[in-house]
Parts: C-alpha cells; sequence; structure tokens
C-alpha cells in the first residue's frame, strides 16, 4: 500500500465517520452498527507498526514482535494478522536491517 492509497484510505474513514453524524440512527438503528463496521474493516487496512516492548528492555529477545492491535505473536512476516486481520508495517524492520 502507497503512500496515497493510504491517504484515500484515511479519506474514506473521514467520510463515514461524517455519513454516520448524519444518518438518521433512531429511525434505523442498524445504520450506526453499518458505519462503525466499514470504519473498523478500512482502519485494518492502514497498515500498523509492528511492536517490540521487549526490544527497549533486552536487545537479546528482539525476535518477539507482535501485532500492535490484538497483540498476536505469531505474525512472522505476515503482511496480515492472521488473529485480527490487522494490516502490518514491517517497515521500521526492514529499514533496521540495513542499518
Ligand atoms: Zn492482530
Amino acid at each position: 500500500m502507497n503512500k496515497k492509497e493510504i491517504e484515500s484510505c484515511k479519506e474514506a474513514i473521514e467520510q463515514f465517520k461524517i455519513s454516520k453524524e448524519f444518518c438518521f440512527i433512531e429511525e434505523n438503528p442498524y445504520m450506526e452498527k453499518f458505519y462503525d463496521i466499514v470504519i473498523k474493516a478500512l482502519k485494518k487496512q492502514i497498515p500498523l507498526q509492528i511492536r517490540n516492548p521487549i526490544n527497549m528492555e533486552c536487545k537479546y529477545n528482539r525476535k518477539v514482535k507482535y501485532c500492535s492491535n490484538c497483540g498476536n505473536t505469531g505474525i512472522k512476516n505476515m503482511k496480515y494478522c492472521p488473529k485480527c486481520g490487522q494490516r502490518l508495517d514491517w517497515k521500521v524492520y526492514r529499514e533496521e536491517e540495513y542499518m
């Protein structure tokens, strides 16, 4: 996903948030749920940086990395977290490899 695609995704999220504010939820309670599902799904498409808190405490345990959204550790080299569907951003680790 490039920068332009991420921007489009963020823009879509904002539009859905605005639409949610203006829809008549009292008349159609399912609409609120619908908007929440769409916004949540779009947010998962925006790559979230992999967390490695152990990295800060112990340099020897750097291999432990996990999904920043749900905490799943079974994400090795994966584009999406198999547990929650969050798109993962490995950029920081790829950059480290070149250092
Ligand atoms: Zn996850």
